[in-house]
């Protein structure tokens, strides 16, 4: 087993391919009737590149989509950005129908170590997602005190470290503190959104559907893998979960 299936196998072992994930959903999804005619979808994850081949995929499946996510994959457009975005639903249809995609990612390069990615044309490595690790990187330098400043020209990742900031010395002092900071920002991307949602008064009678994941980056141009984590659907005001795996 290379080293990169074996972090993968010790840290995530439910992953699945993302064409497998983005299959399967859209099949459980369609038998619900959320379709391409009549659904919007909205996706919150990192505006990194290394994530196009999934934004394009989720394209040619389900129509063009709504960036609702920044650096991080935070849910950076907040109320606004969902007011927008319900406000561009297909209205032929009696029912407004929503899909939501949320996931934050984390690379394992293949020597298995987490965070660390060699991209396609450059000599040396990178972090992905370097916003998330970057923030790390100072909450270690402070050791948990970290005190993010606003700054207008860095507005993302103000976004990112002040979402993140109650959260310092739990993430630091974790086994992996690479994965603790990746997960913890998409459960406050998933609570940002469910909040939102719950008090906006047009998503009111909405159908929507709710995927979220951890995007795993391979080497080698291989396919991502996602960790599949909270899925379901509210339909006529019923929530169902969705299975995987
Ligand atoms: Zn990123």
């Amino acid at each position: 087993m290379s080293n990169f299936h074996e972090t993968l196998e010790k840290h995530f072992p439910k992953a699945v391919v993302d064409v497998v994930f983005l299959g399967e959903t859209t099949k459980q999804l369609n038998e619900l009737n959320f379709n391409r005619r009549n659904t919007l979808t909205g996706i919150s994850i990192c505006q990194d590149e290394i994530l196009t081949d999934f934004r394009t995929m989720t394209e040619l499946i389900w129509g063009n989509i709504f960036m609702l996510g920044g650096l991080g994959g935070l849910l950076i457009s907040g109320r606004t950005g969902l007011t927008a975005f319900n406000h561009h639903d297909p209205d032929t249809f009696s029912t407004k129908r929503f899909l939501f995609i949320i996931g934050t990612h984390i690379a394992i390069d293949s020597e298995g170590r987490l965070g660390s990615i060699k991209r396609v044309n450059q000599r040396g490595m990178s972090n992905a997602c370097g916003s998330l690790l970057g923030c790390l990187s100072k909450f270690k330098r402070f050791n948990g005190n970290y005190k993010p400043m606003f700054d207008r020209q860095d507005i993302a990742q103000y976004f990112v470290e002040s979402s993140l900031v109650n959260y310092q010395l739990e993430i630091i002092r974790s086994s992996h503190p690479e994965i603790a900071i990746t997960e913890k920002a998409l459960e406050i991307t998933l609570k940002d959104l469910e909040e939102i949602l719950s008090k906006h008064n047009d998503f009111r009678g909405c159908d929507i559907a709710v995927l979220s994941g951890i995007f795993i980056h391979a080497p080698n141009d291989y396919h991502d893998f996602i960790d599949v984590r909270t899925c379901y659907t509210t339909r006529n005001g019923i929530k169902k979960d969705l299975k995987l795996v």
